[in-house]
Formats: C-alpha cells, structure tokens, sequence
C-alpha cells in the first residue's frame, strides 16, 4: 500500500479543459505543462489533453525535447526562450517555437547555421518588468527578426499579464492589455497574451492564442476563490493513511520542538505524509485535513515522513483510513491560503516519492 499517492483524474482534466475551450471560442489553446505539468505528471497531462489543445508551453527546452522524444507532435512553445546559443539548432531540429525577449537571443538566431528556420513569438514587457523588450528596443529587435531568414515569418507577438489576478489593480491590468494591442497593431502575426486570470476575467486579454496553466489543474488563480467556483474540477487528491491513532492528555505536549500543546484529551491520528512529500513544512496549527468525511486540524510542526492531526476525543477513526491532504472535497486554495502560499506552490512541490496514479 502506497503512503502517499497524488491521484490525477483525467476525466476532470478534460472537463476543465472543454469548459475552459466555451470561455475563449475564438482562441487557439496553449496548454501550459511546465513544471511537470504543475506537479501532475508532464506526460499523463500531455497524453490526456492532446487532442483537445492547439499547442503546449513549458519553461525549459529538457521539458519540450522530452515530450517530442515520447511523441508529442503539437507545437510546443519555449516561454522564456533559451538560454544558450547553441539551443536555436536544437529549437530548429526538434521543430520548437521559441519565445524571444531580448537583443542576445535576437543575435543568436541570426548567427546561427540552421537549414529550418524557426517560429517565434516576440515578447515584450507590458509591465511585469520580467522578460519582453522594452518600448524603446520594440522596433529595431521586431526589424531585425523581420528581416533574418531563420526566423518563420509572420512573426507572433506575446506577453504576459503582471496583475490580471490581483484585486485593487484593475486599472494597472487594463492598462497593460491596452498597451499590448498598440503594439499589436503593427504587427501581422499572432498574438497571445491572456493566462488563466486572462482568460476568466480579462474578455480584452483574448487573442489569437490564451495560454491556460492553472485553470487546467482545476485550481482558482484568484487568492478568495476556488475551482468550483468557476465550473472547474480539481485533477490532483493529494491522499495518504493514518498510520497510527494515539491518546493524549491534556496538557501533552506534541512533535517537534513541542509546537502544539492538548488544550484537553484527545485522540491524534499520525498521516503518513510529511515536506518530504511535497506537503508543506509551515502550515500552521489548525490547517485542514479531510479525513471519513470531516476536517480536521493538523496539530504542531510538520515532520518529513508524518504529520500530525487532532480527530478529536470521540474519534472513531482507526488505523489504515484515508486522509485527503488537498483535492476531492478539501480545494488545495484553502489549505494554501492557511499556509500563507499559493495553490501552484503547492502542486508543483509534490516530490518523486509521491506515488502519481490516474483514475
Ligand atoms: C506559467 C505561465 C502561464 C500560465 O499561468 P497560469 O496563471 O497558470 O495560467 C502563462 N504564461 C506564461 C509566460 C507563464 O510563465
């Protein structure tokens, strides 16, 4: 029997997906699988959605060389672009679509000697201040890229929303999209600007291409809402047992460095899950766990392999029951928001001893 298993439903994965395609009918869909796919597995995400997306993302060039050694044919965009100069043959051989954000990765795609030019979105900062050119190299880097032969004409433009999720910031958010379509404007190519807060609360951030990441996992990008609330479904339960059911006395003192004291006598049941899985070593006192149908709180520090909850005196729970840590019936929003972290930290952190099983 497993300690811990991520569970990923597919079937959630393709009912998020479907719904997220009613909300941008007249976009192409990038589906964002960095991070092993936001810590749900990069290839059972990528198999599950293939023939439901137009394109997948990712951050790194390992991860898209990767998904085209098991096959995956679709365009597969490079978010941040490259890293060396050496990466625009492999871009080119293994048939990538690249970002590019900046005069050195506009240089090394001219020098390089490829015989298949490359397809490119040039990306431009409307206010994250991250990666893009800025309003004052637009022109000369979108000329030079224009006029170099590797490079596949048209050429795409891109950007990405620093405050599309953020309340209190609306006008900020407006104004970066705005300036995105005066750019736009003397452009031929694609464009592809709206991420997951784009896509559910941002209609003028729709273009060509949207680039959904969290909203695909069945998780809320805005820190007051969760997944239900849009019509999506969580992917990833996050489930362990407990392996042990004990009595403490009022006034026990619990776990390491004593940070959680009985205020009365209890039952504690010990979940075999700990930060070296993946769940987080600061959740508070008080932090949620689902266990036979009830939340309960987690009691004192996190260890490695364990964590401790109380069921409460009149417990009945017993050795060997499930504990939901994040998932079906416990949104993963609501024990990042007790730990002080957002839900992609979470599912991103899930560890490789973690057993990834799909129903
Ligand atoms: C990660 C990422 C996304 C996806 O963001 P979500 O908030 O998960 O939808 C989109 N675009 C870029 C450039 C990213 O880095």
């Amino acid at each position: 029997m497993n300690a811990v298993s991520a569970i990923i439903n597919t079937s959630a994965l393709v009912h998020n997906i479907e719904h997220i395609k009613k909300l941008v009918p007249k976009s192409k869909i990038i589906a964002v699988v960095k991070a092993n796919a936001y810590g749900h597995g990069l290839f059972l995400v990528a198999n599950t959605l293939v023939d439901h997306v137009d394109a997948f993302a990712v951050a790194r060039i390992d991860e898209a060389i990767s998904m085209r050694n098991k096959g995956v044919q679709k365009p597969i965009i490079l978010l941040e672009g490259f890293f060396a100069d050496e990466d625009v043959e492999l871009i080119s051989n293994y048939n990538l679509t690249t970002a590019v954000h900046d005069k050195e990765q506009v240089e090394a795609i001219e020098k390089a000697r490829i015989d298949k030019p490359i397809s490119c979105f040039f990306k431009i900062n409307i206010g994250m201040h991250r990666l893009g050119a800025n309003k004052d190299e637009i022109e000369e880097l979108k000329q030079r890229l224009n006029a170099c032969k590797n490079v596949v004409k048209p050429l795409g433009l891109i950007s990405h929303l620093s405050v599309a999720d953020t309340a209190g910031l609306e006008d900020y958010n407006n104004e970066q999209i705005e300036y995105f379509h005066k750019i736009a404007a003397s452009f031929d190519g694609d464009l592809c600007l709206a991420n997951s807060a784009g896509i559910l609360s941002w209609p003028k951030s729709h273009t060509d291409w949207v680039r959904p990441g969290i909203i695909l996992y069945g998780i809320s990008p805005f820190a007051d809402k969760c997944g239900y609330d849009h019509n999506l479904e969580p992917v990833m339960t996050l489930k362990s047992r407990l392996i042990a059911v004990r009595r403490v006395k009022q006034g026990d003192r619990v776990g390491y460095g004593a940070a959680w004291r009985a205020e009365r006598d209890t039952v504690l049941g010990i979940v075999a899950t700990g930060y070296g899985d993946g769940y987080p070593r600061n959740a508070p006192n008080g932090t949620p766990v689902l266990i036979n149908g009830r939340e309960v709180p987690t009691a004192g520090h996190v260890c490695m392999d364990m964590l401790f909850v109380d069921l409460g005196p009149d417990s009945k729970d017993k050795v060997g029951d499930e504990a939901i840590l994040w998932g079906d019936g416990l949104p993963v929003e609501k024990v990042a928001s007790r730990c002080g972290t957002i839900p992609y930290e979470l599912v991103c952190h899930i560890m490789p001893r973690v057993n990834v099983e799909c129903i």
